[in-house]
């Protein structure tokens, strides 16, 4: 949170636009065969025989989805790219470039923008991207980033949202609510540091938290994990707007009712302490807090065994038919009806 005055500050002026693009992109490697050419020309080159090629794209936006003050430029990047890798995961595609764009105000120095790319580049490492283009531009106010991520999928094998059937289960990877319970940490220690600028705050109570806001992985491995169980979900997408907003979008793509379990919900020990400090309802939060990057998917039934106590996926319910609507089960065995608020709706309601 501290503003280190001693740090160097060069002014993107300095380089130019054109110095600028080479100055970021050029400790970037190549790595992938379908990538005839990356950055450099007025496009890019791609070649993928006989696959089908997904394309995502995300705008985040200063003030909007980050708040500067508390997420450093570094994992901004990191998770500017998780965000579309999840999306790509999500349709059971394997992710293989990205394109890059921002829009900087003059507050930032070069030294800012590194860091942002130096989170872009440690992405593109880990999950094994090529970083084949981008555009920069100038902002009025603060920073904008733009992430598109491109995959790859054989044939027919990529799985969307609308194919879920009467009594398939629902599956969900990891855990959820960490990463809102995350931010609601960061705030509280933000509006401490206003009035205290010497405080020190002790985090390490909520460190998975913190780490699912500011450094989320996305979901590479389920694929190859169903893949070695043997197991195709009918249907998939990715936790990014809450546990409940998903539910309800495969549920309407794919004209089927569902019942989801409670006590079923995956919940890390820290949720659950948090949110009895804050006083908030751990399953709201699992339902609606968002930014989780985990699958959501559904398997018929006959796969029950294959995925029954593996420690990467919980069931948490099963599809009926669309008349009988969308329901959470509650723990003291009550149906109550899923509604999507989104951590939008969240943060109106708290404020
Ligand atoms: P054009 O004028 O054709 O849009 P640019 O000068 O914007 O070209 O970009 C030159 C090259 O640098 C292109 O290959 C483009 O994709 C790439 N590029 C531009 N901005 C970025 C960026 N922020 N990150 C990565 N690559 C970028
Ligand atoms: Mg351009």
């Amino acid at each position: 949170m501290l503003e280190d005055k001693n740090k160097e500050r060069t002014s993107l002026s300095e380089l130019g636009e054109f110095g600028l693009i080479d100055h970021l992109t050029e400790h970037f490697k190549i790595t992938h065969k379908s990538t005839i050419k990356g950055v450099g020309d007025d496009a890019a080159i791609l070649h993928f025989p006989d696959e089908e090629i997904v394309v995502t794209t995300d705008l985040l936006t200063e003030g909007v989805h980050f708040d500067l003050s508390y997420v450093p430029l570094k994992h901004l990047g990191y998770k500017a790219v998780m965000v579309n890798l999840s999306d790509v995961y999500a349709m059971n595609a394997s992710a293989s470039q990205i394109t890059v764009s921002i829009a900087v105000s003059n507050r930032f120095p070069l030294e800012a923008i590194e860091e942002l790319y130096a989170g872009i580049q440690t992405a593109c490492v880990n999950y094994k991207l090529d970083l084949v283009g981008g555009d920069t531009t100038s902002s009025q106010t603060g920073l904008l980033i733009s992430v598109t991520a491109i995959g790859h999928v054989q044939k027919n094998k990529a799985v969307q949202r609308s194919t879920a059937k009467e009594g398939d289960l629902l599956v969900v990877s990891g855990d959820v609510g960490a990463a809102y319970m995350g931010l609601q940490i960061l705030e509280r220690e933000k509006a401490v540091f206003k009035v205290n600028p010497q405080s020190q705050p002790d985090l390490e109570a909520y460190s998975y938290l913190i780490e699912r806001q500011l450094k989320p992985e996305a979901r590479k491995d389920v694929s190859s994990i169903l893949q070695q169980l043997e197991v195709i979900p009918t249907s998939m997408i990715d936790v990014s707007d809450g546990l409940s907003s998903e539910v309800l979008h495969i549920c309407k793509n794919s004209k089927v009712g569902c019942n989801v379990y409670e006590d079923k919900i995956p919940l890390d020990p820290q949720v659950i302490s948090s949110c009895e400090e804050f006083k908030l309802d751990s399953t709201t939060i699992a339902l609606s807090g968002g930014e989780d990057y985990e699958l959501l998917f559904t398997i018929s039934p006959e796969d029950f065994p294959k995925i029954k106590g593996n420690p990467n996926f919980s069931i948490i319910g099963h599809m009926t038919q669309e008349s009988e609507g969308i329901h959470l089960i509650t723990r003291a065995n009550t149906k109550i009806e899923l509604i999507a608020r989104g951590w939008n709706a969240l943060s109106k309601e708290k404020n």
